[in-house]
């Protein structure tokens, strides 16, 4: 279970942060972090376990919810995206579901949009709502929207920025402001952009969401979540949600995460210089209708993506001339890419949304959030600029 942690020290920079937070060195003397392969820890006498079930001692108790290597990456994370205490999870979903179960409610509800990673959908629409917890949608980027569709019920916002795949944007300074006017909540879910390229939290934001599985993994090995904030959600509210229902991160895991969170900053930068240009390869490109990415010019969210994010990040996607078959020949002829939905990862991936992440979802849901047929998804990866573009270029002179 997480603990509160010390303020993460302003004097260090981001990279620092990111190598440097969370290992306390054991008698050992070990350089890297260990690995703590431990269900359960013992007690020196029946009192001490007493006091720490108690929650009067700190100290580890039971690895559903106390693990050094898992505290590890928490504290990492924390200070990465200057939060007070971190929740790391099994998954993003379970970090998701660990929300809702610590903060909801039958009666309440949540405000969203359509443009969310397309699980986080189903579960709010086909599971949630079985227990009584209803949610509203609006477009994304519509300021207006959002403020009109609270209701005195809307306990949490819920968003993603940029969205996937349309790489849209919205203002989350503004959204905190609608949020807190009606005594809400404010939720980010920052696995595009990361700590490295935004901090909602330091945007106003009570919560930010990572699927640990994208960048902060960074090679594509295995499955995490997390959850930061202050103290009074994290650990009192979301923590305790966690440790009955069990979600947890496994050590193994969360050693996996601790070493690539050690090179976020650095793979952070490399992806989006990768996908700028990318980007503006593909704006020449004849059979590509439109390029979806923050750091273009004609990009309707240009300047708020220049103010909000260090860097318009690394995913990219593109409406190709000639529907679903253009878009699939496209992804066909591809020999390096890796035709798959993850993100985050060394590898370039290559995906057609309204067949796989979005195929779940009514013809008109997916109109409703312009997912359309032609649309390709690219997470530009960091294998040499020539070889992603000659793979690309193969199918797209097809189109
Ligand atoms: C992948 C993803 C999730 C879910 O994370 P898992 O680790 O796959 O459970 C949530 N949100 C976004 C934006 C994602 O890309």
């Amino acid at each position: 279970m997480t603990s509160s942690f010390p303020p993460p020290d302003d004097r260090q920079g981001l990279a620092s942060r990111a190598i440097r937070t969370g290992h306390q060195r054991t008698p050992e003397g070990e350089h890297a972090e260990p690995i703590f392969a431990t269900s359960s820890f013992v007690f020196s006498s029946a009192a001490e376990a007493a006091a720490r079930f108690a929650g009067e001692q700190p100290g580890n108790i039971y690895g559903r919810f106390t693990n050094p290597t898992v505290q590890a990456f928490e504290q990492r994370l924390a200070a990465l995206e200057s939060g007070e205490a971190c929740l790391a999870t099994a998954s993003g979903m379970s970090a998701i579901l660990t929300l809702c179960l610590g903060l909801l409610q039958a009666g309440d509800r949540i405000l969203t949009s359509r443009s969310l990673f397309g699980s986080t959908t189903q579960l709010f629409d086909n599971y949630l709502s079985r227990f009584g917890i209803q949610t509203d949608y609006v477009e994304l980027t519509d300021l207006n929207a959002w403020a009109t569709a609270m209701r005195p019920t809307t306990r949490l916002l819920f968003v993603e920025t940029p969205s996937n795949p349309l790489m849209q944007l919205v203002d989350i300074r503004a959204l905190a402001d609608i949020a807190h006017t009606h005594n809400s909540l404010l939720v980010v879910d920052n696995c595009f952009c990361t700590p490295v390229l935004q901090q909602p939290l330091r945007l106003g934001a009570d919560l930010v969401i990572h699927s640990a599985t994208k960048y902060l993994d960074g090679q594509g090995r295995a499955l995490g979540g997390a959850i930061v904030g202050s103290v009074a959600l994290v650990q009192d509210k979301l923590a305790p949600a966690m440790r009955t229902a069990g979600p947890c991160m496994s050590p193994f895991n969360a050693w996996i995460f601790l070493k690539g969170l050690e090179t976020l900053p650095l793979r952070m930068r490399a992806h989006a210089a990768a996908a700028a240009e990318l980007a503006q390869w593909l704006t020449q490109q004849p059979a590509v209708e439109q390029v979806n990415y923050p750091g273009l010019p004609g990009h309707p969210q240009y300047a708020l993506a220049q103010t909000q994010q260090a860097l318009p990040g690394g995913i990219v996607s593109f409406v190709v001339r000639g529907g679903r078959e253009a878009a699939w020949r496209v992804i066909d002829q591809v020999r390096m890419l890796s035709i798959t939905a993850n993100l985050g990862d060394v590898k370039t991936t290559i995906t057609h949304p309204a067949s796989t992440t979005h195929g779940r979802w009514t013809d008109e849901q997916r109109a409703e959030a312009g997912i359309e047929e032609g649309l390709v998804r690219i997470a530009v990866g960091l294998e040499d600029m020539t070889d992603i573009q000659a793979d690309l270029a193969t199918g797209l002179r097809l189109v």
